[in-house]
């Protein structure tokens, strides 16, 4: 284990460039452009389809149908941390350097949580940085300790869980929450009000949780799925809040719940009669929980999408999507007996989503989606998933270079006539020299709390 030490690379750059320093100056960004990327873990189109048709998700489909839609292929198996480090760096997980949950302790030999030195190449917010962009990334995986950029970045406490994110952290007064360390004054309001907020909007998706007919294990489930559903409502509110007083030109909020409801939920969601048959109790119960964390979440997208400046662009990003994923073969007699058990997955990689919207954005709105969304686009072929695509894209959006060391592209098809038609600039390499701190895994004093909750979702044994 081992302490923090910031880099200063990042620093020394900027100088470079406030100066006038000719040499070592890196490409500019278009100053022209803004763009908002929300994260949202799990989403598929096979759940969200549904939805759309019956306009349950007004702000989704105002985006689907203003902009480029597409099917955004994945890893398999797909695990957060890795996904959502892909998805910001263009670079394979061998690249990165982020390859599951957990990392291994070089002394104790004993997993811990990943965490952000570990990633051991620049992501987009520290290329942007460099270019002179003003970032704000808010909740993203893997990014404690925050990281030192040009704007700011919240990070959830310990990055894995994205769990343990309440009041009592900023209680705990550290500074590396976020960047800068300050930050974390600005922002206690909004986190002591989200707190509050969440628990009366988790009732009302989660009804069951105060049903004295709920079992056991659901509302052992639900106590832990609560906390993400504080992570969600504060990265809401503090995304909000920063794009509304800071005008970022880029900005990153990542919203977790989604997968977390579907891990548990799908079942109940998406019941196949023709295997584990729900009783009409279950159904009328549980029916629509992932239903309403879609609507909550299309609710939370309305409101970054209106707290971003004028002249932005949207994108929405999954890692992945959903699937009916048993553990076992036939319903246990007691489900208690399974407290974990999880009824959706993304093992096998089902197809995330991608949607692009605005300025510079390409329009692909096909109402046939609605009846048949194997129908839409796809990016990525056999062999090179595209969650690599993200960020050499956004550098292209941005009119700055992709790196030679990256391995995703640039997906022409999202975009304009006019972004479409410039040809595409290329650099050597974003990394910069010693530009990445000592990735030793990291030790916090929340680290077993985190795994416990971790586990308590399912994520790791
Ligand atoms: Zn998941």
């Amino acid at each position: 284990m081992k302490h923090l030490a910031t880099p200063g690379i990042l620093l020394l750059s900027l100088m470079l460039v406030c100066c006038g320093a000719r040499t070592d100056v890196p490409p500019q960004a278009d100053p022209d452009r803004r763009l908002l990327l929300i994260g949202i873990d799990g989403a598929g189109w096979d759940a969200m389809i549904p939805l759309l048709r019956r306009g349950e998700l007004p702000h989704l489909e105002a985006l689907v149908r203003s902009g480029y839609a597409a099917r955004l292929t994945t890893m398999a198996p797909a695990l957060s941390p890795v996904v959502w480090t892909t998805i910001a760096t263009g670079k394979r997980p061998a690249q990165h350097g982020i390859r599951g949950f957990l990392g291994r302790d070089p002394d104790t030999g004993e997993g811990v949580p990943v965490t952000s030195n570990m990633r051991r190449v620049s992501a987009l917010w520290n290329i942007l940085s460099v270019a002179g962009v003003p970032v704000s990334v808010v909740g993203w995986w893997v990014t404690w300790p925050a990281e030192e950029v040009n704007g700011t970045m919240v990070s959830p406490y310990a990055a894995p869980g994205q769990t343990t994110w309440k009041g009592s952290v900023y209680l705990d007064g550290r500074s590396d929450q976020t960047w800068p360390g300050d930050l974390l004054a600005r922002i206690g309001p909004t986190i002591e009000q989200g707190v509050g907020k969440a628990k009366d909007s988790f009732r009302e998706i989660f009804p069951a949780l105060e049903n004295t007919a709920t079992p056991d294990y659901l509302k052992a489930f639900l106590k832990d799925m609560l906390w993400v559903h504080v992570s969600d409502t504060i990265f809401r509110d503090i995304g909000a809040k920063l794009l509304e007083e800071d005008k970022p030109r880029f900005a990153a909020v990542y919203l977790g719940g989604v997968d977390v409801t579907g891990h548990r939920f799908w079942r109940f969601a998406h019941p196949r009669p023709d295997e584990w048959p729900l009783t009409g109790t279950q159904r009328e119960a549980y029916g629509d929980s992932l239903n309403r964390y879609y609507r909550w979440t299309d609710d939370a997208i309305g409101r970054l999408v209106a707290a971003a400046p004028p002249g932005t662009t949207v994108m929405v990003v999954s890692d992945h999507g959903m699937e009916l994923a048993h553990q076992r073969d036939r319903p246990p007699t007691d489900w208690n007996q399974y407290p974990h058990e999880i009824s959706g997955g993304h093992t096998r990689g089902p197809d995330g989503i991608l949607l692009f919207s605005g300025p510079g954005a390409a329009r692909n709105f096909d109402p046939g989606w609605w009846d048949n969304g194997a129908a839409l686009p796809r990016l990525g072929e056999a062999g090179h998933p595209g969650v690599l695509d993200v960020t050499p894209s956004l550098l292209h959006f941005f009119a700055l270079p992709v790196a030679d060391d990256m391995t995703g592209k640039i997906r022409m098809p999202m975009f304009s006539n006019e972004i479409a038609a410039r040809s595409p600039a290329r650099i050597e390499t974003w990394e910069q020299p010693g530009g990445r701190p000592d990735p030793t895994p990291m030790s916090s004093p929340r680290m077993d709390e985190v795994k416990e909750r971790l586990r308590g979702l399912g994520y790791i044994d």
